[in-house]
């Protein structure tokens, strides 16, 4: 006997920022969309963003945020980054993105820097938003069910689970990286793209902290300086790369945002032979080739499904016709500030409206 499917236009797999996000869009434009997560809620990780506050985005234009993110890394890597996701973000820019929430009834508070949170200062605000809307669109949404396979067919896909299956027109994978995997992201979403053909850059850390046994950060572990600075340098001594912001010392070295966005700046250089000066109130530390902690701790993966196989312009596979990326599951990553969850929601969206047109 044949296995009847179930047909939607479009599968949407991962109920994180980008899929929450792509649903929203997709009930916008009216596009029949089904959403499946893994975990129980949908937005487990955005919950945990800024500490629980949600740092959404940041109220700068298209082009200083495109400039951001690979400044000053100058690394072909951070160059290829920034020229990818050009057209998303100039399509749905920071400013976009607080207009939606916006309307969505959500305060927002904006920070001298341009940081945007919930005025509420509560990432739960966030996610009931877009639980709101989704629910008021009648967005069906399945939680609690890993996605374990997706076969491509003619003019669409099977998306198969533990339970059931669906047909779809389109998949979009919005499984996220693997970082934090308790939040859900495993890497899914790679290995469906692999297994469709896909290129995966290795896996990495970005923005984590770094390690060091000195005992002037250990012996002082939990203390947090607001106005710091950490600044990098090549083995000959020249300044690459300067922060200012917070330094953390914790039992396992240096975090906060000031070392976060170093190592971010030292990852994508490729630097293996560095300094790291750390100025906190008026002392200065300096340390050599810090080992950064591992990847599942890290606020970003760095790698994913490969960039050059995507067409920034509308985020679908240059080698599967109907299937969609966003968010993290991409080798995209960007600076602590609002930056990642920017780009989720910006590819996301480019994702959708490509998927309207078609
Ligand atoms: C502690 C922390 C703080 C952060 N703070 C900020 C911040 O303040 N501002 C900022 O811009 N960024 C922040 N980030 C980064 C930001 O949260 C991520 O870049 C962003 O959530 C990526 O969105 P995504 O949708 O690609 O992935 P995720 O939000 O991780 O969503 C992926 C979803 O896919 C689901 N999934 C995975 N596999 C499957 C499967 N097989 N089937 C179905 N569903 C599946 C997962 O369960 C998950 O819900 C922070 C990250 C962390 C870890």
């Amino acid at each position: 006997m044949a296995i009847k499917h179930t047909p939607v236009k479009l599968a949407i797999v991962g109920g994180g920022a980008a899929g929450m996000f792509a649903a929203c869009m997709a009930a916008e434009k009216r596009i029949p969309a089904l959403l499946i997560e893994r975990k129980a809620r949908l937005g487990s990780k955005v919950l945990m963003t800024a500490n629980g506050r949600c740092n959404f985005t940041k109220d700068i234009s298209p082009e200083q945020f495109l400039s951001d993110i690979q400044y000053p890394c100058s690394s072909s890597s951070a160059e290829a980054l920034s020229r990818f996701l050009a057209p998303s973000i100039r399509s749905f820019p920071p400013r976009k993105i607080i207009s939606f929430f916006r309307s969505l009834n959500v305060p927002v508070r904006r920070m001298a820097d341009g940081r945007m949170f919930p005025a509420d200062g509560r990432a739960a605000t966030i996610v009931h938003a877009f639980g709101d809307l989704l629910r008021n669109s009648e967005t069906p949404i399945i939680t609690n069910c890993p996605v374990t396979g997706i076969q491509a067919q003619k003019n669409g896909f099977i998306v198969a689970t533990k339970n059931f299956t669906v047909w779809a027109e389109n998949v979009l994978l919005a499984t996220g990286g693997v970082s934090y995997p308790k939040l859900g992201s495993v890497g899914d979403g790679q290995k469906f793209a692999r297994l469709l053909g896909h290129k995966l850059v290795p896996y990495r850390a970005g923005l984590i902290g770094l390690e060091t046994l000195e005992p002037k950060v250990t012996r002082r572990a939990g203390h947090r300086f607001e106005d710091a600075r950490a600044r990098v340098f090549s083995s000959d001594d020249k300044l690459l790369y300067e922060y200012r912001g917070e330094v953390d010392f914790e039992a396992f070295g240096l975090s906060g945002a000031a070392i976060y966005n170093s190592q971010r700046f030292i990852e994508h250089a490729g630097l293996k032979d560095y300094t790291i000066e750390v100025w906190v109130e008026k002392e200065r530390l300096r340390f050599s080739n810090l080992k950064s902690r591992p990847v599942k701790e890290a606020i970003v993966t760095i790698g994913g499904v490969a960039l050059e196989e995507i067409d920034q312009q509308t985020m679908q596979s240059k080698k599967v016709s109907g299937l969609y990326f966003a968010g993290e599951v991409m080798d995209i990553d960007g600076p602590t500030g609002g930056y990642n969850l920017t780009m989720a929601f910006a590819t996301a969206a480019k994702a959708v409206a490509s998927i309207h047109r078609s």
